[in-house]
């Protein structure tokens, strides 16, 4: 049989505990939700929602060519503009996925010869991207400057340093300003994922990059943009739709619109993802506590649950991490919040690459008081 080898690999998924089944989640969940990225609750905002339906009654269902052929609207134009003002960069280019933006910005900027310095806990599109590229990635302990700059001097020619802004599993916040300093020294690149950041950190939500002071509108003192950094980032979190881009100098996405095979052979985002992105920046435009919101319910609720003797990694933007003491443990605790009406995320290996499981959860800015209080209360009663 063909595909023969792939019954052993279930039977020792089945023995370990790591057995993964999908399940639908009901269009009117009765559940509480801790679990979604939707951090700003924003994906079932009427005005979201509107911006998806205008979109596809306009453009379609779909964008029906790659963006070099029809898949271009004036809202994809549109998009790329105002999200690049927001964030502080000359320059955006919309993708299909915040995966997608990954691999490009990666591949198109670590060309044969350079050297690719990589964090231990990147999100996986990134180490996909590592991975895909013609340069020789050298992947350095988790959130450590001098670790990079050890690894900068063993190279030669171009270098990129690649790091998410915000882990995703942990919720940690990566040493911009440091990085950002050690690139400037070697003359590296700095690419990182603000996936977690956008919305979230930096005035109004404007990102990790905004926040540690490397992006921004060209003023007396910085009297240009941002020329070494480039930022991706999804509109599937904060921007409760679906898509991804990279922000960055002009000159690097004109060399990513010509040289990105996930943006060149890729279909153009969909209109109603483009249209429901869209809506959702100019909401968090007029309402910009939203975001400080989301980091206040994220500090708040970690405060709780470390008082009920909870181990929980201090968050730096909207994800709160709770260790379990196993993965089958973290299993059960996931599956009895979901019992008493709590939906939590459960990571177990191999997508931590560090092997503890964890419950994830994620602080919306949208949480009144008494959905803290029944979610503190459930993981408590809960917890094996
Ligand atoms: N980067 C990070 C850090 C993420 O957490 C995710 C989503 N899980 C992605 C990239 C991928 O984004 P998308 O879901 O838009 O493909």
């Amino acid at each position: 049989m063909a595909f023969g080898w792939i019954d052993e690999q279930a039977r020792a998924r089945g023995r370990a505990g790591l057995v993964r089944t999908l399940r639908p989640r009901p269009a009117d969940s009765p559940l509480l939700d801790l679990a979604s990225n939707d951090y700003l609750g924003l994906a079932r905002h009427p005005e979201v929602t509107e911006g998806a339906a205008e979109a596809a009654r306009r453009w379609g269902g779909g964008a029906t060519g790659s963006r070099l052929v029809t898949g271009t609207t004036e809202l994809h134009d549109e998009l790329e503009r105002e999200l690049a003002a927001f964030c502080g960069f000359e320059a955006a280019l919309v993708f299909s996925s915040g995966y997608a933006a990954n691999l490009a910005a990666i591949t198109a900027l670590a060309p044969h010869g350079s050297l690719i310095v990589s964090d231990a806990g990147n999100h996986a599109s990134l180490i996909d991207g590592c991975r895909l590229a013609r340069g020789t990635t050298q992947v350095v302990g988790h959130a450590d400057p001098e670790a990079v700059r050890k690894a900068l001097e063993t190279g030669g020619g171009p270098a990129v340093v690649v790091s998410d802004t915000v882990f995703s599993v942990d919720g940690d916040a990566a040493p911009l300003s440091e990085l950002a300093q050690v690139c400037r020294e070697f003359g590296a690149g700095l690419v990182v994922d603000d996936a977690h950041g956008l919305g979230v950190l930096g005035d109004g939500g404007r990102g990790a990059p905004y926040a540690a002071g490397l992006a921004g509108a060209p003023h007396a003192e910085y009297p240009e943009y941002p020329e070494d950094i480039v930022v991706t980032v999804t509109l599937s979190k904060s921007l409760g739709s679906q898509g991804g881009a990279v922000l960055g100098p002009a000159r690097v996405i004109d060399h990513l619109v010509n040289a990105a095979r996930t943006f060149i052979f890729d279909t153009g985002l969909a209109p109603a993802a483009t249209g429901a992105a869209l809506a959702a920046l100019r909401l968090l435009r007029r309402e910009p506590e939203r975001a400080a919101r989301a980091r206040e319910v994220a500090a708040e609720l970690h405060a709780r649950l470390t008082a009920s003797g909870l181990e929980a990694v201090r968050p730096d933007a909207a994800v709160v991490s709770v260790r379990a003491p196993s993965p089958e443990r973290a299993v059960r605790w996931a599956a009895d919040c979901r019992t008493a009406g709590l939906a939590v995320g459960c990571f177990r290996p191999p997508s931590v690459p560090d092997g503890i499981s964890r419950l994830r959860l994620t602080a919306r800015a949208d949480l009144t008081g008494g959905q803290l209080d029944r979610a503190v209360r459930v993981i408590g009663e809960t917890r094996p």
